[in-house]
């Protein structure tokens, strides 16, 4: 896997993270669990910097589909996108070994052989 691409999977989990971190009953959780809300600054400062190792493109292509989905980049579990459960067809599997991110004909996510 492209080293872009580990960074793009990282950046998604960070986003999840400051997306839990921001709603209040998980941030009243994680208060009760003694975590302290600073957490989310340190969180969304970190996102900054892996963001900035990402190339614009391939930000601005993971930002849309992160807005309509919870998770833009997936990865392929047997021959299934794991976003709308399609089944993919063989020849996105030979365009895999490129080693280039794969987007899911059916919804448009990026799909990833882990
Ligand atoms: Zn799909």
């Amino acid at each position: 896997m492209k080293e872009e691409h580990r960074l793009l999977i990282a950046l998604q989990d960070l986003d999840i993270m400051i997306k839990e971190a921001k709603d209040t009953s998980t941030s009243k959780e994680l208060e009760s669990m003694g975590f302290k809300l600073t957490g989310l600054n340190e969180l969304q400062e970190a996102r900054k910097k892996l963001a900035s190792k990402i190339p614009p493109a391939l930000l601005q292509r993971y930002e849309k589909l992160a807005k309509h989905y919870r998770m833009g980049i997936l990865p392929v579990t047997g021959d299934l996108c794991l976003g709308c459960f399609v089944k993919l067809p063989t020849s996105f599997f030979s365009a895999a070994h490129s080693h280039e991110l794969l987007v899911c004909e059916n919804c448009g996510r990026m799909l990833y052989i882990p």
